[in-house]
């Protein structure tokens, strides 16, 4: 009963908030069922990096809100960007009629004045990196969406030399099934690794769907030839940043035992968006090491 109150009240508080009503601009199909979304920014609609916010689009439902972190900068101020994976019936609904009409087009630009509502922005546990100074970010798959965001706000800031950054060091792990996952965050990636003068940047991938043994007959031609070419030129084929991209899934046991060993006495702030079952080994090692751990699921 009560529950039943709470979800009219938050209906009627979203219908009245729901005048932002604004409109997709472009839209993208990326791989994995990830379906790229550019959104005209209503000029009131002020956020922080890492927020999300709830979506109504009328042309799949006319009263479903879903949220969805915001993964453009908040300095970008002419549109803001979501990234949603489809996963069921209505990110499901979105995703394919935004496939065919971008199919009947034959190209991925010009979706032009779809309408949506936005509800937001709320703040994500992510949001507390501007107090720290030795961040890690971790994200699996998806979950990547609010450090998208954050990485590119923390850039434009370290830049600007804003006396709001307390941040010294900003270390990013992101393991996702197949290479393609990485394809749309790969071009920040690198330019943020081509802005970074003084390795204010740890830039670590993981690719969980490929072989971790190198050795395997089947791979090891094409990882010799890799390992060749990064000696050489120190940069990863495959990605083209200063770390190669590692086969299989992050081993959290070495990852941590190195972040102590480098931050002895620093207080170190870990953030999480992923799966789940993830996330209690991943406080069970911020424990030992005695690191702050937030976390967030989708
Ligand atoms: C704060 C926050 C931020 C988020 N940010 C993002 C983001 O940036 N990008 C993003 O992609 N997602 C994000 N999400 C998740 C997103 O909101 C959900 O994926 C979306 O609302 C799912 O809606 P849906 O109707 O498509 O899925 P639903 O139909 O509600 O399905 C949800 C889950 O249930 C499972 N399911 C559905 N039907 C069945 C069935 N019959 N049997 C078994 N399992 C089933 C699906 O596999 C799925 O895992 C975020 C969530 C939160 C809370």
């Amino acid at each position: 009963m009560v529950g039943e109150g709470i979800d009219v009240v938050e209906r009627i508080i979203r219908y009245q908030r729901s005048k932002q009503t604004t409109h997709i601009v472009n839209a993208e199909v990326l791989p994995n069922q990830v379906l790229a979304l550019e959104i005209a920014r209503p000029s009131n609609f002020s956020f922080q990096a890492s927020d999300y916010l709830y979506l109504k689009c009328p042309n799949v439902s006319t009263h479903e809100w879903h949220p969805f972190t915001i993964s453009s900068a908040p300095e970008r101020d002419d549109a803001l960007t979501l990234h949603i994976r489809a996963v069921g019936s209505w990110t499901g609904t979105l995703f394919s009629q935004f496939r065919s009409l971008i199919q009947k087009r034959n190209k991925d630009v010009s979706v032009p004045n779809i309408p949506v509502y936005l509800d937001g922005p709320y703040h994500s546990p992510s949001n507390h990196i501007y107090q720290s100074e030795y961040a890690v970010l971790i994200a699996g798959g998806i979950g990547v969406t609010p450090f998208a965001s954050l990485l590119q706000s923390i850039l434009h800031r370290h830049h600007a030399k804003s006396e709001s950054l307390k941040l010294k060091k900003v270390h990013f792990y992101w393991f996702d099934r197949n290479l393609d996952s990485f394809e749309w965050l790969l071009d920040m990636l690198q330019q943020l690794e081509a802005k970074d003068e003084f390795d204010f940047f740890d830039i670590n991938l993981f690719r969980t769907g490929a072989p971790k043994d190198r050795a395997a007959p089947r791979f090891v031609t094409l990882y010799t030839a890799l390992d060749l070419v990064f000696k050489e030129h120190k940069v990863d084929l495959i990605t083209g940043l200063k770390k190669q991209i590692q086969p299989g899934r992050p081993e959290w046991d070495k990852i941590f035992t190195q972040l102590k060993k480098q931050y002895p006495d620093e207080k170190v702030d870990v953030f999480y968006c992923g799966p789940r079952g993830l996330s209690r080994t991943l406080r069970h090692k911020c424990n030992d090491c005695g690191f702050s751990y937030r976390k967030e699921n989708f």
